[in-house]
């Protein structure tokens, strides 16, 4: 690991005035995937802003839902009494991440920023354009097994790993930062992350020393029948193939509003509005679901080694719904 300059930060605006004055510099909240990169090489700040003791941890009620400290613990935000209750989705999908210990350390702005887990980018004999810009797409023609299936560019296949941001947009969050000019300004989960293009460089819309304080989650009506399906090499401590935020409302038997968000099949969550459409105003039955899962999947644009994403995809569309209909029961 390279040496860098520690800061302490004492506050929101002295951290954030800290991060702008320096472009090698980086905010650390729980460390969990920060400080395994700068032991790889691959992110290489000259200046750490230790941002983990700012009183940003608080989960709330808000007149229009909660809000969510953008330095709340995963572990903590996933077993507290509000998201439990009203976004159980959201607890499906932190508790579906990582492991106790990880949870327990990493917090929802980190989560949020998390970069993708390619080989490639984290191997830094090979060449990576997100890690170093016009060095080529290692993955594009080697071995691209857990690639994107939407959205992709030449330049860059990788996906966005995590689990929480699927949920998240499922459920409209809207993340709130702080900029260098000390204003706040809100951000809409879906703007949030981007698509590669040219700049795979860039994981998300963030400027550079923007500093996430927290989530805001509005009311919805789908606490009763929302499901998040992960699936994954290993049955824990494993990152998805393929995860699917599925949340329905009902009125009778057949469906007033739907989500369907695919995970790490793109390099940001993949919110299926083809499936959505499928869904909505028609009755809640397997033959629906399977309409919808092939909506859903019907533009997907496989690499060499990830074929297989495309019928897993339709599967645990199906899945997720039929389980989000049962209450979120197995
Ligand atoms: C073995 C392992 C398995 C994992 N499995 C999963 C999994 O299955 N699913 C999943 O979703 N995740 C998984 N993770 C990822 C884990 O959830 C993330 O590492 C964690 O959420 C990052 O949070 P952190 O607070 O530790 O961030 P840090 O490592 O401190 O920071 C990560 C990045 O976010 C930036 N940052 C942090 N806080 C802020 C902020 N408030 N505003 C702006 N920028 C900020 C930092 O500058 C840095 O660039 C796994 C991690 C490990 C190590
Ligand atoms: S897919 Fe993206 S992260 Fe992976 S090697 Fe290509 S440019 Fe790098």
């Amino acid at each position: 690991m390279r040496p860098f300059k520690y800061t302490e930060g004492k506050d929101e605006t002295s951290a954030v005035r800290a991060v702008v004055v320096n472009r090698e510099s980086k905010f650390l909240a729980g460390g969990t995937n920060l400080i395994d990169l700068m032991k790889e090489y691959v992110e290489r700040p000259n200046e750490l802003v230790d941002v983990s003791q700012l009183p940003l941890a608080q989960i709330k009620n808000t007149s229009n839902g909660i809000s969510i400290g953008a330095l709340a613990k995963n572990g903590a935000t996933a077993n507290h009494p509000l998201v439990r209750q009203n976004y159980p989705l959201l607890s499906m999908a932190i508790l579906a991440g990582a492991s106790g210990q990880l949870r327990n350390m990493a917090t929802n702005g980190g989560n949020l920023m998390q970069r993708t887990r390619c080989q490639y980018f984290y191997d830094i004999a090979m060449p990576c354009n997100k890690r170093e810009p016009g060095t080529g797409c290692g993955a594009l023609e080697g071995i691209n097994r857990i690639h994107a299936i939407f959205g992709w560019s030449d330049k860059c296949v990788a996906t966005y790993p995590g689990d929480m941001a699927n949920a998240l947009y499922a459920l409209d969050a809207v993340v709130r930062v702080k900029g260098a000019n000390g204003q706040e300004r809100t951000i809409p989960i879906q703007d949030f992350h981007r698509l590669p293009g040219n700049e795979p460089q860039k994981d998300n819309n963030l400027e550079h020393g923007e500093l996430i304080i927290g989530i805001d989650l509005p009311k919805n009506n789908f606490a009763n029948k929302s499901y998040y399906l992960k699936v994954r090499d290993r049955a824990s401590y494993a990152f998805a193939l393929v995860s699917v935020a599925a949340a329905l409302e009902t009125d009778g038997s057949n469906i007033r509003q739907a989500r369907v968000v695919l995970g790490s099949v793109a390099h940001k969550p993949w919110r299926s509005g083809e499936a959505e459409k499928a869904l909505v105003g028609k009755p809640a039955t397997d033959a629906t679901f399977n309409a919808a899962a092939e909506a859903a999947l019907k533009e997907a644009k496989p690499l060499a080694h990830n074929g297989y994403k495309v019928e897993l995809g339709k599967r645990a569309i199906v899945l997720a719904l039929q389980r989000a209909m049962n209450g979120g029961a197995e």
